[in-house]
């Protein structure tokens, strides 16, 4: 198990008063998974990423990443926000080296990989180019590959897409798809669109209103042999959009 929850609880201490964001939370996520986490806005999910990525410690129960407990962040973690977040000023080359250079692994092997990354997704003569030169598309992989760079085993993406406009993001999520699920990473992507998740997951998990507890799990094996544009045309598309969206019902 690559990621595993049990009993989860979280209660911020705010200075007004305490907030309940995630209670008994349980779930996992095996290795070379692509799960996705739907629910209602402010629910508590990029707290239930904060916790996996050790940033925030729970209130009750374990969180557990590769057989181990979570107490600090870990190497084994790579984090793709909500938005890109490349440094206009770097070049590109700057920029997918950050991660490395901030945790001091700016060796010529992870440069190597680095190199390699960028060519086996079509960026290789972008390298000197600054960030603005580059289409929506080019810099969320660009995104990608700066977390790559460190070579995580799990990526966490907090609604990676939500600033990309529709057409761009139908496009940008498969293409992002397709490179983790070419370098196998385990990954829990959180969306508010419930289209995406059933186009990219393996598995869906539907959060209740906060506190955040889970209220279904949908396993999508029926649509596994399908890229995520052509799982938009089957039929079991519809039937779990409908019923997902009934879950998220904000009058419940
Ligand atoms: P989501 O990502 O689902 O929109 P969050 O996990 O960001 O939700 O937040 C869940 C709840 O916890 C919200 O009510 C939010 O205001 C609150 N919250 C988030 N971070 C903190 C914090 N550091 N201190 C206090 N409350 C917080
Ligand atoms: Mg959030």
């Amino acid at each position: 198990m690559m990621i595993d929850l049990r009993q989860v609880a979280l209660t911020y201490q705010a200075p007004d008063g305490e907030v309940e964001a995630l209670k008994d939370v349980t779930l996992s996520v095996e290795d070379g998974e692509f799960v996705s986490i739907i629910g209602p806005s402010g629910c508590g999910k990029s707290t239930l990423l904060a916790l996996i990525a050790g940033l925030e410690t729970p209130t009750a129960g374990t969180v557990m990443v590769d057989g181990e407990t979570v107490t600090v962040p870990s190497p084994k973690i790579g984090f793709m926000p909500q938005r890109d977040q490349l440094f206009p000023w770097r070049s590109i080359w700057g920029n997918v080296t950050l991660g490395l250079e901030l945790r001091r692994q700016n060796t010529p092997e992870r440069q190597a990989h680095v190199r390699t990354l960028l060519e086996r997704y079509g960026l290789d003569g972008f390298a000197h180019k600054q960030p603005a030169q580059l289409s929506g598309g080019m810099r969320q992989r660009c995104a990608l590959i700066r977390t790559l760079a460190t070579e995580p085993k799990i990526l966490l993406l907090d609604e990676p897409f939500s600033a990309l406009d529709h057409q761009t993001r139908l496009s940008v999520s498969a293409d992002i798809h397709r490179i983790i699920r070419q370098e196998g990473k385990t990954s829990l992507l959180v969306t508010h669109d419930i289209s995406e998740a059933i186009s990219l997951s393996d598995r869906i998990v539907v959060l209740s209103h906060r506190p955040a507890t889970v209220k279904s799990i949908h396993d999508l094996s029926v649509l596994h042999r399908y890229a995520p544009m052509e799982r938009r045309a089957q039929p079991e598309f519809q039937t779990l959009f409908h019923h997902i969206w009934k879950e998220l019902d904000i009058n419940d």
